[in-house]
């Protein structure tokens, strides 16, 4: 018989898998018993919508059983099976297993990490076996096939015979060492336990042998021992039950179980609905971020079932795209258990159901942000982009849902607030929420312009993310107050004394300002005195919808057609600052070096700015100029 090779990926798990020093091997039944599970779920729902084939509810189970002398632990399950080709993709190759689909480049750290990241299922039994058998036989065919590995040294497959329809998997469990006894898996009362733990909800009956020691009245008689066989999780789906039945320890053993993420989520949400839309629901809201999380891989969506049976796993319609990051599910009655994909999207059962869920979301994390502020920070390091982005991508339609969410660090401590915090702070006679943009906050604190906000005793949101004056932009206001960028043209600071002063000022200047803004050749729309500088020489200000930090963004974006789309600047020369004497004396006397230093403060802006020099070259020998 042929021995097979497993494919490099599988290679490398199983490596890790034999050799593991993981202290939760005993995870392997868990996997075992969900796959079991699966496939009992496949057959009886493909026999739930396919009525001939006759198969009853009550027949379905999953069957442990253990023997001591051969030490062997089998787990027998009588779903849908596998043929000679599912055998081999399945079991041969970890591509194929839906929760293992790793970069290929990624270089495995430690074991722990990997083996809590994704549920790495069947292979997690060469953690305890030495061997595993696999006897399978689809549902419907006469034909057995039996698969067989020590994990080390490939795999082989060859026809058997096997009674019934299903799966058994007979693990040989490895020899006991100094460190480890594997005969724990043998023991009845461990394996009672693991399966409380792990695999209560699990909705087929997990049967086992118990043995029962009856002790006689008569002290004399031998006890007497008989056994029985019991069911030992009690089938309830967790989501089924009473909120007031359940411990946060049992809503995240579920969780890290179910959803393959090691680390215990956040919070969980957890409904039961009636009326217009009748459902239980049972979210989760995770504390990391998948791997794939900000990648184009990344799938969101809830699992789906109706009436207790499985019928999506996952349903992208129920999340609106920046709640992607939940996982959980959602039971219902209301749907049909046959209904396709693309009825499914129009179906408006599902729709209500969304709309309710979104707004438990909604209300779950304004939950956790008012008690448990830490907690919400925590999330919103890790998920709080994909709100600007909801916001910006529909155009400020999800504004309702999501601006009480949103969190900003500010001028006021350097720490995240709300933007209600914000507004409740507000200065009198303060119109206006403003904000400045760069790409880090010592970057923008380095801003001329703030200087002068923050005298006037103003809070200033500081954005340091691309899409953050791109959402603001969409939702226009909030409640009642406009946002305002501290690089604005018309950011109006003065009182109406220092306005009339400035206006003679620019009066008086009229002429040299327009001199310089002809030296700028086109580069900005005008050269004007500041009023939001105080101690430094220039700045630069954007009128009309594109503003200098959008400028940036465009400009970095792959799509060509964007670079080209620039801010309408003006540069602004603070009249306080002795360079604006200088620049007066040269407008007398030497007008070609005032044309030459205009061209230095405009680049100085620029890179105050964080925006490149167009010329550096003649940057370069302007500065060399004035040096030598
Ligand atoms: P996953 O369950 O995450 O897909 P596994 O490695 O546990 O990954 O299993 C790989 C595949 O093998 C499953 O997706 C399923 O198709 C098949 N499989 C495993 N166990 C069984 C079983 N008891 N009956 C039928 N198919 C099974």
């Amino acid at each position: 018989m042929e021995t097979k090779q497993f494919k490099a990926e599988s290679k490398r798990l199983l490596d890790m898998m034999i050799n593991s020093i993981y202290t939760h091997k005993e995870i392997f039944l868990r996997e075992l018993i969900s796959n079991a599970s699966d496939a009992i779920d496949k057959l009886y729902f493909k026999s739930l919508t396919d009525t001939g084939m006759g198969i009853s509810k009550d027949d379905l189970a999953i069957l442990i059983e253990v023997d001591k002398d051969a030490r062997t632990l089998s787990v027998s399950d009588n779903g849908i099976g596998m043929d000679e080709q599912e055998l081999e993709n399945n079991l041969g190759t970890i591509a194929n297993s839906g929760s293992f689909n790793f970069k290929k480049d990624n270089e495995l750290g430690e074991d722990v990490d990997i083996i809590g990241q994704f549920g790495v299922g069947f292979y997690s039994t060469f953690m305890v076996a030495k061997e595993v058998t696999v006897l399978t036989r689809p549902y419907g065919s006469q034909k057995a096939w039996k698969w067989q590995s020590n994990g080390v040294d490939g795999y082989t497959i060859e026809e058997c015979d096997k009674e019934g329809f299903g799966t058994q998997i007979i693990l040989t469990l490895k020899d006991n060492t100094d460190d480890e006894s594997y005969d724990k898996y043998l023991d009845q009362y461990q394996l009672q336990s693991l399966v409380k733990k792990y695999s209560d909800y699990i909705r087929f009956p997990i049967k086992m042998d118990v043995e029962h020691t009856h002790y006689p009245d008569d002290e004399n008689a031998e006890p007497e021992k008989h056994v029985v066989r019991e069911t030992l999780n009690s089938m309830t789906p967790i989501w089924k039950k009473n909120r007031s039945e359940l411990k946060d320890e049992d809503y995240n053993n579920f969780y890290t179980e179910k959803f393959m993420d090691y680390t215990p989520p956040l919070a969980h949400i957890h409904s039961h609905n009636e009326g217009t839309a009748t459902y239980d629901a049972l979210l989760y809201i995770p504390s990391r971020a998948p791997f794939d999380y900000y990648s184009k891989d990344y799938e969101k969506g809830l699992q789906l079932y109706s009436s207790g049976v499985m019928i999506m796993e996952k349903c992208a319609d129920l999340l609106p795209d920046y709640f992607s990051f939940v996982k959980g599910l959602v039971d219902s009655e209301d749907l049909s258990l046959n209904i396709s994909r693309e009825l499914l999207q129009h179906d408006r059962q599902l729709k209500l159901i969304a709309k309710n869920l979104e707004k438990s979301i909604k209300n779950e994390l304004a939950k956790m942000l008012k008690n448990d502020r830490e907690k919400y920070l925590k999330f919103y390091e890790i998920f709080g982009l994909q709100f600007k982005f909801g916001i910006y991508q529909s155009y400020g339609a999800s504004k309702d849902t999501l601006e009480d969410l949103l969190m900003f660090p500010s001028s006021f401590d350097g720490k995240n607030v709300t933007l209600a915090e914000y507004v409740s702070r507000m200065k009198e006679g303060q119109e206006d929420i403003y904000y400045a943009c760069g790409e880090s906050i010592p970057r923008i604190e380095m801003l001329p312009q703030l200087e002068r906000v923050k005298e006037k005793g103003y809070e200033v949101l500081y954005f340091t993310q691309d899409v953050d004056e791109f959402a603001i932009k969409v939702m226009m206001k909030y409640k009642d107050k406009n946002f305002k960028s501290i690089s604005d043209g018309d950011l109006d600071l003065e009182s109406e004394e220092e306005k009339e002063q400035n206006k003679k000022a620019a009066e008086e200047n009229k002429d040299m300002f327009e001199f310089m803004t002809k030296a700028l050749d086109g580069k900005v729309k005008a050269v004007r005195l500041s009023s939001k500088l105080k101690s430094h020489p220039v700045c630069l200000s954007a009128e009309g919808s594109i503003t200098i930090e959008m400028e940036k963004v465009l400009g970095s974006m792959p799509q060509n057609e964007n670079k080209d789309i620039k801010a309408e600047k003006t540069l602004e020369i603070n009249g306080s600052h002795p360079i604006f004497e200088k620049l007066r004396e040269l407008y007398g006397t030497d007008k070609d070096k005032l044309g030459e230093y205009t061209k230095l403060l405009y680049s100085q802006a620029l890179l105050i700015e964080g925006l490149s020099i167009e010329d550096p070259v003649e940057f370069a020998n302007l500065v060399c100029g004035l040096m030598v």
